[in-house]
């Protein structure tokens, strides 16, 4: 039977509520997202809560919250009814129930009976299995399928605990061919009859996931890696079901810069944040971040890397998905953070730093901010940098960089530095070009070079030996400021020079 008739291309992000979204789910999302706009499909968000002993209560909204901060929109989810309402696994029961029993009805699956003392025995026997439960379990009559009909009813009657299984033949081969990684076999003797509904009535993740990635149309699978070993089963799954079996991409790793699987423990002595949320109050750019992992196991194949979402999306293929592992790299984040802030519109960059200003103490008026935030634009790495990195356009300076003032206040700094003062007080028009012809002209007449008088008055103004350029400093601080700044050092630092 062929999946349900939709038109176009639809995926899913099937995310389990056991905990925050991380990195590497956002980035499984991203990719089904760009997969889904770049060929004009739909993006289902499906959440995944049946495992009711590792539900976590706010892990739904942390993954809504997380998914719209990335500006990453779906088109049917929990919030957002569709042709195939409800998205939550939990207010779909009944079905997964209704198609166990008939896959038991079609002699594909069967109750077993086993009690957790003969399950731990069985893992016992056979080391080299790992205790597997397959055909030889089921027809060396331990229980179950060969019991008839009548039985299994008697004892589910007389309240035995049951659990219903897939019955996999040994035989069967499982060959699929996977859109990143190619074709992937996998032998019948390596995969047990596996539990569909467990023993409260709750359906398994692979029995839940195959029956609603085909009731809901899905075409492509598209998850991590750590998924692949579950392909097979959910093969298995479709065929008994005599089902169409979307096509299957499965994401490269994301390993960690010390190398291995990059887990949450790693991960933490990395000091790298595993979690959305915590790149969002980390406070870094969600486009930047949305860059960074379309990157993390995809490239376009030239030069480029500084994309936007709608960039993303006319470029992405899941043939430019690589399958070898993938390092995650705070450097290039940040490189990416950087890229995207600065190339930001004054008014957003300026929108963009106040939270980080005002945190710092300072409520500067819009104008002023618009200016500052943009000629500090290629000096952010983060928007709240401003309110550290650049304090000194909201305040006087209060110390002076010691190294700086040992190494560029001189003799004749206050001489000089006290006399721009004046040439600023008296300039005709106080702009970036009149300022760097007075600051030259004041250095000749006095027989320096200009770095004679450039480095001593960025200390003066700013406390700092490094900053924007000098005269978009002294322009965007204003006359009044930078006269008073001026006069300041070279009255202060003068003494202890
Ligand atoms: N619920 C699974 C998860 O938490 C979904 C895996 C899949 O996409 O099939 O990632």
């Amino acid at each position: 039977m062929s999946r349900p008739a939709f038109e176009r291309v639809r995926v899913r992000f099937a995310p389990s509520p056991t905990g925050y979204l991380h990195i590497g789910g956002l980035r499984t999302a991203l990719y089904n997202y760009l997969y889904a706009r770049r060929l004009g499909g739909q993006f289902i968000l499906r959440i995944e809560d049946t495992d009711r002993s590792r539900f976590v209560e706010d892990a739904e909204a942390d993954i809504l919250d997380s998914l719209q901060w990335a500006g990453l929109d779906f088109d049917e989810g929990p919030d957002r009814p569709g042709p195939c309402s409800p998205y939550r696994q939990s207010e779909r029961q009944d079905l997964y129930m209704d198609h166990a029993l008939t896959l038991v009805e079609r002699g594909r699956a069967y109750y077993a009976f086993d009690t957790p003392d003969e399950l731990d025995a069985l893992r016992g026997e056979d080391a080299a299995t790992g205790g597997r439960y397959d055909a030889a379990t089921r027809l060396g009559l331990r229980n179950s399928l060969s019991l008839p009909e009548a039985d299994w009813k008697e004892r589910i009657a007389a309240g035995e605990p049951w659990v219903i299984r897939l019955k996999v033949d040994p035989d069967e081969a499982v060959t699929f061919d996977d859109i990143i990684r190619g074709n992937v076999t996998f032998a019948g003797t390596t995969i047990d009859d596996q539990v569909l509904v467990k023993s409260d009535g709750m359906p398994t993740y692979h029995l839940a996931n195959v029956v609603d990635d085909h009731t809901m149309g899905v075409t492509h699978v598209i998850r991590g890696e750590e998924w692949l070993p579950s392909a097979p089963k959910h093969i298995l799954l479709y065929r008994a079901f005599d089902w169409e079996a979307p096509r299957m991409a499965h994401l490269p790793l994301i390993m960690s810069p010390s190398g291995g699987k990059l887990s949450k423990r790693s991960a933490d002595r990395l000091g790298i944040p595993v979690s959305v949320k915590d790149y969002m109050k980390a406070g870094y750019e969600p486009a930047a971040l949305i860059n960074y992992l379309a990157f993390l196991g995809w490239n376009p194949g030239d030069e480029r890397e500084l994309f936007d979402l709608p960039g993303l999306v006319e470029a992405f293929t899941l043939e430019r998905v690589g399958s070898a592992g993938v390092q995650f790299d705070m450097d290039k984040l940040a490189w990416f953070n950087q890229q995207h802030l600065k190339s930001l519109p004054a008014e957003k960059l300026a929108d963009r730093v106040r939270p980080g200003v005002a945190a710092a103490g300072f409520t500067p008026d819009g104008t002023y901010l618009v200016q500052v935030a943009d000629v500090m634009r290629d000096r952010l790495v983060f928007a709240h940098d401003l309110g550290t990195d650049g304090a000194y356009f909201f305040e006087d300076p209060v110390v002076y960089e010691a190294e700086g003032v040992a190494k560029r206040w001189k003799e004749d700094s206050p001489g000089l530095v006290a006399a721009f003062a004046d040439v600023v007080d008296r300039l005709d028009s106080f702009d970036h070009d009149s300022l760097d012809a007075a600051l030259r002209t004041l250095a000749e007449s006095r027989g320096v070079g200009a770095g004679r008088l450039i480095h001593p008055v960025r200390l003066a103004v700013s406390g700092r030996t490094t900053g924007p350029g000098l005269f978009d400093l002294l322009e965007v601080i204003g006359r009044e400021a930078c006269v008073r700044r001026l006069r300041h050092a070279a009255s202060s630092l003068g003494v202890s020079a």
